[in-house]
């Protein structure tokens, strides 16, 4: 028996459901002292999910715990999946079926306008490709989930056993692993005696707030979450996290949350998904040369621009202990380099 230096974490069993070990865990929380000391306002600390280890690492690493677990007690042969064309999701569910020997279809949406010419073919998309994923390219703005769950048919009538996971690995089970990852953070403040009064992250598919969001309800911990939108204005954004967080509440038999609970700021998201505005850029140069630390152009770099535009604004008191949750994403910069070059010489 283990001493019980949290309470909490025993209020949320996770071991009833399938799960199989793909993330390095606990990932690290650091002090990020050289931004906090630029900033000069509150103390600023870092949850390192850029680093749970697979395939460069990511959110989705968690997630996949669970809908990999659900893939094979299903006994499928293929995992299915769809994302952005630079998709982390799909990079990190197409290592993953590497991982546990399954094969991975992906559909990749041309959902970015004006990018560079090796955009499709760099980045994310050349990992994919080294994974062995199978790809077919989609024009924008089609239900690709729909399009997915039509492709899961065919593959299907075709004699394989696929599991298709939505974009995100965004539902019930893939929130799992950031419910998971509220108990990691719960112990980790206790074991480091420091009580956080925030977190601070990019959210876009909602799974991952989602799950933090749920994880820490259920804990009893009172510890807001607040999510910079990365692509739709603020409240779609509560709308769709609220939605999937009861969803997930339901599924670890906890209570209900009011959606005033679900903190989006849809102030760094310029214009759309995919495309980094000027404070995106910035915020990975700082993020860069101030902690050597690498951000993404679509997600982490959007929500360290909130991270920094927030503290600037004076929203948080200067006592106030700040957790950036980094979500991974960096093998997208190379898809964006003419950008990231451009505003290295604009300085
Ligand atoms: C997917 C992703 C996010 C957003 O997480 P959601 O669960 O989709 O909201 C944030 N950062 C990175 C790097 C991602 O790949």
């Amino acid at each position: 028996m283990e001493a019980s230096t949290s309470a909490d974490s025993a209020r949320i069993d996770l071991g009833v459901f399938p799960r199989v070990a793909l993330c390095h865990q606990p990932t690290p929380i650091e002090a990020m002292l050289r931004l906090s000391d630029h900033l000069g306002g509150p103390n600023i600390f870092i949850k390192r999910d850029d680093c749970t280890g697979l395939a460069t690492g990511g959110n989705k690493t968690r997630k996949l715990e669970f809908l990999v677990g659900e893939a094979l007690k299903q006994n499928a042969d293929m995992l299915v999946t769809q994302g952005a064309v630079q998709s982390n999701h799909v990079r990190q569910t197409a290592a993953a079926a590497c991982r546990v020997g399954l094969r991975c279809h992906a559909l990749l949406e041309r959902r970015v306008p004006d990018v560079s010419q090796d955009y499709e073919e760099t980045g994310n998309v050349l990992l994919d490709r080294l994974f062995g994923a199978s790809i077919e390219f989609r024009g924008p703005g089609l239900d690709m989930n729909a399009e997915g769950l039509e492709a899961t048919e065919r593959l299907r009538a075709e004699g394989h056993k696929p599991y298709f996971i939505p974009g995100g690995g965004s539902n019930e089970i893939g929130a799992l692993g950031y419910v998971s990852c509220a108990q990691e953070i719960s112990m980790q403040s206790d074991a480091m005696n420091i009580n956080f009064d925030w977190i601070v992250m990019a959210t876009g598919s909602t799974g991952t707030q989602a799950g933090l969001v749920a994880g820490l309800h259920a804990l009893g911990r009172d510890l807001p979450v607040m999510g910079i939108s990365v692509r739709q204005p603020r409240e779609a954004q509560i709308k769709a996290v609220h939605a999937l967080t009861e969803r997930t509440l339901a599924k670890i038999n906890a209570g209900g949350i009011a959606s005033s609970k679900i903190i989006v700021d849809d102030g760094y998201v310029g214009d759309g998904y995919g495309v980094p505005a000027a404070s995106t850029l910035d915020a990975i140069n700082q993020a860069a040369r101030l902690e050597g630390l690498l951000l993404d152009p679509v997600y982490s770099g959007k929500g360290f621009a909130g991270l920094i535009g927030l503290v600037k604004a004076n929203f948080f008191k200067p006592s106030d202990r700040i957790l950036f949750l980094h979500t991974g994403g960096s093998a997208a910069l190379f898809a964006y380099e003419e950008m990231l070059l451009s505003a290295q010489s604009a300085k």
